[in-house]
């Protein structure tokens, strides 16, 4: 029998777990305040909230590099093999977590933080004028950044080490070798389906849906999100230009936004971001502070809201509970909009040039896209310079869409500007993974949508619980998909799933 209660030259998992918790308790009061900043902040208090936040990032930074925390973790890693499983993931992300906080000069932080602001200023303004030479040098600067900081956590060797170090950083266990692998056998599926779908003479029509009071779809997308699962006694909803979710499972800060002649944009919205908050919602309470509470990775978290956004809230058992409720608190604006047309709109399929408008299927082609591209910049393959030019043959060869300009283009997302690389391709992981949960929920209990038809999620919301968001941070990326539905990831059931759905409404 392992035991947690072991201690190594008194060093125990309970002790670095109460050592654990100031630094994170420090982290939620900084997302709590990011959240008021979006939702709430009046323009003229930027500045004093630039401040407060920084103040506490360097308090943070201090709880974090603790040397208890450090001796505490050297000697349970002596004796790692007394430990039990979960004591080891504990230790391991506590490692983790320390020597990034310790192994990276102050001055290395502080460089990066003032650089990455500039980015940001020099991208927004780069695209305001669709000017991409303006922004390459700042570019280049992120990128040289990333390698230095890969390098000082021992991921130097090269870029292709430095690109491998940012993709595990949002999805453990994951490299660029594995994230091509999947996507190569994803791209070779997929661009045949959207050909095909594009090529049908069924179009759904655009803005159907006109005039849907903002009280009404507050209303009922808080019924929606209430019977899928999500506590408001331990979370809320309020309204930001762009939806987040944010917080721990004990106060979750969720937001969508209300266009009148846009109805299911915010009620997907809010469905995804529900789907975040579930998933913290579920994890582990009272060990929020430790990886055992914590989200598996940017992918599995993704895995959750996607999976209810998309394989739960665009399917027809869905929506035979919900529309009857939908044409009431709408009921002008639906008449004369027959149950297929309505279901059509919900599920409307359209190649575009713009990552965040796409739709479930050919979103994935957007993140297809940037990952090949970061590959080769961080391989050598691709010059900064030559970025605009490999964009707009890549978007050609996979949307069949050319920009007509840069704004349109390689200068419409922000991850770039802020050193986030390798974080795209976790939407498409969670697109996959989302898949095969589905499907592995499916092979228990066939006749699911069965149980939508009737307002019930609640046989889902428990398989989710057990499965995944129970294991906390236990496995990484590859290991969870693994524990949950006995297979190793893979993109077939994405693919398997895009066409069931979509081609008997297109093909
Ligand atoms: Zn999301």
């Amino acid at each position: 029998m392992t035991n947690d209660s072991f201690k190594a030259n008194s060093a125990s998992i309970d002790g670095l777990s109460a050592l654990l918790k100031r630094p994170h308790t420090l982290a939620t009061i900084a997302e709590l305040l990011g959240w008021d900043e979006q939702v709430n902040l009046p323009p003229g208090g930027a500045e004093l909230r630039a401040g407060q936040l920084s103040a506490l990032a360097e308090a943070a930074h201090a709880a974090a590099s603790d040397p208890r925390i450090g001796e505490h973790i050297a000697a349970l890693e002596k004796d790692a093999e007394k430990l039990s499983p979960d004591g080891r993931a504990v230790v391991r992300w506590a490692r983790r977590d320390y020597d990034r906080a310790t192994k990276l000069p102050a001055e290395f932080v502080r460089e990066k933080a003032a650089h990455v602001s500039r980015a940001y200023h020099a991208w927004a303004a780069a695209r305001e004028k669709a000017d991409f030479a303006a922004y390459a040098p700042a570019l280049e600067k992120n990128m040289d950044l990333v390698r230095r900081e890969a390098a000082y956590l021992g991921h130097g060797g090269s870029g292709a080490e430095a690109y491998d170090y940012m993709i595990d950083q949002h999805d453990p266990g994951m490299s660029a070798a594995a994230v091509e692998k999947l996507f190569d056998e994803l791209k070779a599926g997929l661009v045949p389906l959207v050909r095909r779908m594009t090529a049908s003479p069924v179009k759904a029509r655009a803005g159907i849906l006109r005039g849907c009071a903002v009280e009404k779809q507050k209303a009922f997308l808080r019924e929606v999100t209430e019977r899928m699962g999500f506590d408001y006694n331990h979370g809320r909803i309020d309204v930001s230009l762009h939806p987040f979710c944010a917080g721990t499972g004990d106060d979750i800060r969720m937001t969508t936004r209300y266009d009148a002649d846009n109805p299911l944009d915010s009620l997907f919205s809010a469905i995804h971001e529900a789907g975040h908050g579930i998933y913290e919602q579920g994890l582990p309470a009272g060990r929020r502070h430790t990886a055992l509470g914590q989200a598996a990775g940017m992918g599995a978290h993704e895995s959750q809201s996607r999976l209810w956004e998309n394989q739960v809230a665009r399917s027809r058992g869905f929506w035979r509970y919900f529309e009857p409720r939908f044409r009431e608190a709408f009921p002008e604006q639906t008449r004369g909009i027959s149950p297929d047309e309505l279901y059509l709109a919900i599920n409307a399929v359209k190649p575009g040039l713009i990552r965040v408008d796409a739709d479930e299927v050919t979103y994935n082609l957007h993140i297809i896209l940037r990952f090949e591209l970061e590959k080769k910049l961080f391989s050598g393959g691709l010059a900064v310079a030559g970025l605009p030019r490999a964009w707009n043959a890549a978007s050609r060869e996979l949307l069949g869409l050319e920009p007509a300009n840069d704004r349109e283009g390689v200068l419409q997302d922000v991850h770039w500007s802020g050193a986030s690389f390798g974080y795209f391709p976790s939407y498409c992981i969670g697109n996959m993974v989302a898949a095969q949960l589905w499907y592995a929920a499916l092979a228990e209990r066939p006749a699911l949508e069965n149980d939508f038809a009737r307002g019930d999620f609640s046989w889902l919301l428990g398989w989710l619980r057990a499965k995944v968001h129970s294991q906390g941070r236990l496995h990484d990326t590859p290991g969870l998909v693994r524990h949950a539905t006995g297979a190793e990831l893979s993109p077939k059931p994405l693919l398997r799933y895009l066409e069931e759905r979509y081609s008997p409404l297109y093909c």
